[in-house]
């Protein structure tokens, strides 16, 4: 298990060092409202908060982070709505769409902006890893960010790949992976869109793979 924990990071560091982050006065921002029906505790949001930023900022973009019905600073409106469910909220959903035992957090296609994390489970797979559950909920909002926003798919390495395994080096979005989330979110920011391209795609529901 630790080898293989060693493996994956030495392979993510890569991506990210390639890519120097843009200026922040360039930077497109990216509305995240979080609605945490599970009382998930203020140390544990925080420190996905600040996973989130510091993954997005790599790729050049700001986050306005509001939780429940904060209000968002002027000329920023919501574009991402991350649900955190509560215990009898996620059986629910779980049991509705048929989610395997695997499934940490589920996102509507576009133009939804909508992804539904299942915080229990984060924490157990967390804990499994001996990884904090602010730092694994901060890495699977970022994954399902970049699925609502930008149709991003999965990659072998970094925080876009399909298995949950947390490492000791920042797992980041690669540079093209980045350029793409930030492409789209100036879009959705007022940005002029030269042709119409069809957004919609076919999302399957996050997990961690069969060992
Ligand atoms: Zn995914």
């Amino acid at each position: 298990m630790a080898g293989i924990l060693r493996v994956a990071a030495v392979a993510v560091v890569v991506s990210i060092g390639s890519h120097a982050p843009a200026l922040a006065t360039d930077s497109p921002t990216l509305a995240i409202r979080v609605i945490d029906y599970a009382h998930a505790g203020s140390g544990v949001l925080i420190e996905a908060q600040h996973h989130v930023t510091r993954l997005l900022g790599a790729a050049g973009v700001a986050v306005a982070w509001r939780e429940g019905d904060a209000a968002l600073p002027a000329n920023v409106t919501d574009q991402v709505t991350v649900l955190i469910l509560s215990d009898a909220m996620a059986a629910g959903k779980i049991r509705t769409e048929h989610l395997s035992p695997a499934v940490l957090a589920t996102a509507a296609p576009p133009p939804a902006h909508r992804a539904w994390v299942f915080l229990r489970r984060i924490t157990e797979a967390a804990e499994l890893q001996r990884r904090s559950a602010g730092l694994a909920l901060g890495h699977v909002i970022a994954h399902e960010i970049a699925h609502m926003v930008a149709g991003v798919e999965h990659s072998e390495n970094g925080v876009m790949a399909a298995s949950f395994q947390l490492t000791d080096n920042l797992q980041g979005f690669t540079r093209e992976q980045g350029e793409r989330i930030r492409a789209a979110v100036q879009l959705d920011s007022g940005g002029v869109a030269l042709d119409a391209r069809n957004r919609s795609r076919t999302f399957r529901p996050d997990g961690v793979p069969a060992r």
